[in-house]
């Protein structure tokens, strides 16, 4: 057998750079996979102002730049591949990727989760053509244009205050008649004068001639129908775990998050799950992060348990443990 890593952790988002973190620290030979961003959706969001310690790098991409960097520094490998499946019917489980596969005593899930779509007509003909689901990457698009934010959420509320930075106006449609988001957040946002906020209505259709010009909208209360021009469209409507790949192998819930306890152990020995990816009440950047280092925390603790540090040869010459 090849080099078997200690654990091999999916996902470099905030779950995935605080296991690699603790597990480097803790003298493990850790390895991170992440196919797409590193720093996961939390790079993708301007304002980091509640994760504590950040106000002298509030942006989400300057903070997760800095955890990678950190992981690093303590001997995470930090692998760019495409994962595409598991096989944990042996004790060394294996990571099948694009390209070839990679060995671990122990393995933690962090890929997190992405957007969910809106579902609306118009939606993906007008993706990247005025419909985004990332203000940070999009938002100077719209400078001095006006922009639609579909959603009630931390995100909704949060990126639509990021974007009054270029947009003239920005407008959030939300179908109820008050915000899911936090109070602090719907504070900041009410009191700028560049938002505005239209209740308990829906967007229906996304149209336009080539890139985005208006969305139809319905209000849910009396049912009235009316065309409201906009150059750009923000869907902040949630997001759904990426389990994909782990699909079957480990226990889930209804809406497929990954069950896990309060170690982050999931249904397969040896298996944790760790940030946005698993069962939780709270998804942020601090919850993320401590799930990732109770993972690699409890994954050490299951590699002394079930392996013998005995050094093989072809793991001596390749420095890891068998
Ligand atoms: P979320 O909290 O689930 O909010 C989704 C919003 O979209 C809700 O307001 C929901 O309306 C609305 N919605 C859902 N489906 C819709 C549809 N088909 N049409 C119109 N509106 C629809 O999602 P999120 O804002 O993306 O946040 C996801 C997680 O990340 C949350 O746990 C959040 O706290 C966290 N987060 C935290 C921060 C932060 O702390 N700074 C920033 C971003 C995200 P209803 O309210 O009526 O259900």
């Amino acid at each position: 057998m090849g080099k078997v890593y200690d654990v091999a952790i999916i996902g470099g988002g905030p779950a995935g750079l605080s296991a690699g973190l603790y597990a480097s620290r803790a003298k493990m030979d850790a390895v991170i996979i992440e196919k797409g961003k590193w720093g996961g959706q939390a790079a993708t969001t301007e304002e980091l102002e509640n994760y504590p310690g950040s106000m002298e790098h509030p942006t989400g991409p300057k903070v997760m730049e800095r955890m990678k960097i950190q992981a690093e520094a303590f001997g995470t490998e930090c692998l760019k591949e495409d994962v595409t499946g598991f096989d944990f019917s042996d004790q060394i489980k294996t990571v099948k990727l694009s390209k070839g596969e990679i060995k671990a005593k122990a393995i933690i899930y962090a890929t997190g989760a992405q957007p969910m779509l809106l579902g609306a007509p118009g939606e993906l003909e007008f993706r990247g053509k005025g419909v985004s689901y990332c203000a940070t990457c999009d938002a100077d698009f719209f400078t001095e244009l006006d922009v639609v934010v579909i959603g009630g959420g931390d995100a909704a509320v949060e990126e639509a205050i990021y974007l009054t930075k270029f947009a003239e106006k920005v407008t959030i449609v939300h179908r109820r008649d008050e915000f899911r988001a936090a109070k602090s957040i719907v504070e900041n946002a009410m009191q700028n004068d560049k938002i505005s906020v239209i209740w308990n209505t829906v967007v229906e259709e996304i149209y336009g001639d080539g890139i985005v010009e208006g969305v139809k909208m319905k209000n849910i209360k009396n049912g009235e129908v009316t065309d409201f021009r906009t150059d750009g469209v923000f869907v902040f409507v949630g997001t759904k775990p990426i389990t994909e790949t782990i699909k079957g192998l480990v226990d889930m819930d209804a809406k497929g998050y990954i069950i896990a306890d309060e170690e982050m152990r999931t249904s397969v020995e040896g298996v944790f799950a760790a940030g946005d990816v698993r069962v939780k009440s709270l998804r942020q950047v601090i919850t993320a992060c401590a799930d990732g280092a109770i993972a690699a925390v409890n994954a050490e603790k299951y590699i002394e348990k079930n392996f013998e540090h005995i050094l093989l040869p072809d793991a001596k010459k390749e420095g890891g443990w068998v």
